[in-house]
């Protein structure tokens, strides 16, 4: 399975709800990074993290149970009351960890297809997505893919209509930030309710062919000034993207991922050309939209 690593093209960020969750109205994109997730049934749960590029540090990801590819493995079994089953499953990651571009939940996605496949489940849409939004906010829409808002804590998608082609500069940080204490941050520094809502115009705009520069003034990250407390660097990140050409930086998600919006394939090249001469070479060029978990080879 190939599953994408997802940005936010909008976040906005509420007060916290009585269970703690912060309600959400976001625009996700599918970019084209991906993790490469391979499933085998065996004997009983295991899970391999194997990383060969020099973004990625995966010391952090868990090889046990509390790894959300098993857990989504152990979710789609339970389901289907088939609590014998188990299997291998290798997670070959491109995606930063805890980077704010949910590749734990791309993970489990294309975990909950491999081995619905696999197993020969045929377990509907309704119930993947179902399985999906127990497992994480996030995991819904690594199905889905594409572009699409997410609402509720995230976990309710709807496809949009994207005619876009969208090209990005993914500026990698050494370290990751944790969502929760982003999230710690914007309950201190966001006092009032604001109106966190998508505007409609935003949608409207994306079904005219474009390239995402001529929307630009609708992209938004409600969680930018939290996370640039936490990490001041990143704000100077953002500001150097600009320098370098980007028509707009955009922090993705939670965090420390910092999204250079280029215009067109050979610009996106040309800035990250410049970031390197600039100190920044940990960076990745990627498109979007792309689509959401998908098998690409079965044995
Ligand atoms: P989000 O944007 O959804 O908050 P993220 O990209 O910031 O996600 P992830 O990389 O998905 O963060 O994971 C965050 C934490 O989850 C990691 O620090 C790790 O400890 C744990 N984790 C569990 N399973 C996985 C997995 N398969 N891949 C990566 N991290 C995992």
């Amino acid at each position: 399975m190939r599953a994408p690593a997802k940005i936010n093209v909008y976040l906005g960020v509420g007060k916290p709800r009585p269970d703690g969750f912060h309600p959400l109205e976001t625009v996700y994109q599918a970019v084209s990074l991906y993790d490469d997730v391979t499933v085998t049934s065996a004997d009983e749960w295991s899970v391999t993290t194997v990383v060969d590029v020099p973004h990625v540090d995966g010391s952090s990801v868990p090889d046990d149970e509390t790894n959300i590819a098993i857990r989504a493995g152990k979710a789609l079994a339970a389901h289907h009351r088939l609590d014998d089953r188990a299997a291998a499953i290798e997670v070959r990651k491109s995606i930063p960890v805890a980077g704010g571009m949910a590749g734990g939940s791309a993970d489990a996605a294309a975990t909950l297809v491999a081995l619905d496949r696999l197993w020969n489940l045929d377990t509907s849409d309704d119930e993947l997505l179902a399985l999906a939004a127990g497992l994480g906010s996030d995991v819904p829409f690594a199905l889905v893919g594409g572009t699409a808002t997410g609402t509720g804590r995230g976990e309710v998608v709807t496809r949009v209509e994207d005619n876009g082609a969208w090209w990005w500069v993914v500026v990698f940080d050494d370290e990751g930030l944790s969502t929760p204490s982003v999230y710690g941050a914007y309950d201190l520094l966001e006092g009032g309710g604001h109106d966190y809502r998508i505007r409609p115009q935003m949608l409207e705009a994306m079904r005219t062919p474009h390239r995402g520069v001529e929307i630009m003034v609708h992209l938004y990250n409600d969680l930018e000034d939290a996370a640039f407390s936490l990490r001041p660097e990143l704000q100077t990140v953002a500001e150097v993207a600009l320098e370098c050409g980007a028509v707009y930086s955009l922090m993705s998600g939670s965090g420390p991922t910092i999204l250079a919006l280029a215009d067109g394939a050979d610009d996106a090249r040309a800035i990250a050309g410049r970031l390197a001469e600039r100190g920044y070479e940990r960076t990745t060029v990627v498109h979007g939209p792309v689509a959401g978990a998908h098998v690409v080879a079965y044995s």
